[in-house]
């Protein structure tokens, strides 16, 4: 029962007055972002083209260990083959036959073809790992780069906000305390008008029977209306609510 009547004690007034409250309180807080401007946003992609360059740069290294492990297999490959010649060699300074002879010659012959075919593979495999070499040490450059930037735009915005985040802090508690004096769906209402605009205003002042959002032009039955703060009235073009400056306090402009 004393909850109702409390309740009932809000006038639509009061209610005005605590909503345009609301909208000076969080016209602060866009404030402040306006000042930190695109910074945030700069940081936030910054951060993603560094985390994208490592990987990157992780890939090529991994390829160019593959390519070089490759190579290296190869040359082990020319050794091995070598040693056989070798030993098909000194075995044939010794044959009985021809048959002996010719299947000597073939296996030196096979193996020479694959010494062949196993510098022809280093070769290949050395260019590509040469290439991606390459490609690692410019998207190094290209990170430390910028890291450089990423490092740069962070310390530029954890000074603004540093500088800000105690004066945001309060305010945010102070947006607490005036929306839980404001009834669920007029807040909500609120909310969504704000949204909806693009310099954040959801209340503004008449200002020479104009509204002071759109600068349309009020009815004049409107603006009496607006001028008894008896009821709620919003926009006909923006949607903005609209009030009374002497109802704030303020001067009419
Ligand atoms: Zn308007």
């Amino acid at each position: 029962m004393a909850k109702k009547q409390v309740e009932k004690e809000i006038t639509v007034e009061d209610k005005l007055k605590t909503l345009y409250r609301l909208q000076e309180k969080m016209s602060e807080i866009d404030k402040i972002k306006i000042l930190r401007g695109e910074l945030p946003l700069e940081v936030d992609d910054l951060e993603d083209e560094v985390e994208g360059l490592n990987t990157r740069i992780g890939k090529y290294e991994a390829d160019m260990k593959e390519a070089e492990g490759a190579a290296a297999d190869q040359r082990q490959k020319i050794q091995n083959c070598n040693l056989k010649i070798t030993k098909y060699k000194e075995q044939l300074d010794n044959v009985r036959n021809n048959r002996e002879f010719d299947h000597l010659s073939k296996e030196i012959e096979f193996e020479t073809l694959e010494v062949e075919l196993a510098e022809k593979k280093i070769k290949e495999f050395t260019f590509e790992a040469k290439n991606l070499a390459e490609q690692v040490e410019k998207n190094k450059e290209l990170l430390s780069e910028r890291t450089l930037d990423l490092n740069q735009k962070k310390e530029e915005l954890d000074s603004i906000v540093s500088e800000t985040k105690q004066q945001e802090e309060q305010i945010r508690e102070d947006v607490k305390t005036i929306e839980a004096e404001i009834e669920p769906r007029l807040l909500q209402a609120f909310k969504r008008i704000r949204k909806s605009t693009r310099n954040g205003l959801a209340v503004v002042c008449i200002e020479r029977g104009a509204c002071g959002g759109c600068f349309n032009k009020i009815p004049p039955q409107k603006q009496m209306d607006i001028k008894m703060g008896k009821k709620i009235i919003v926009c006909e073009y923006c949607g903005r609510v609209m009030i009374d400056p002497e109802l704030v306090g303020l001067e009419e402009k």
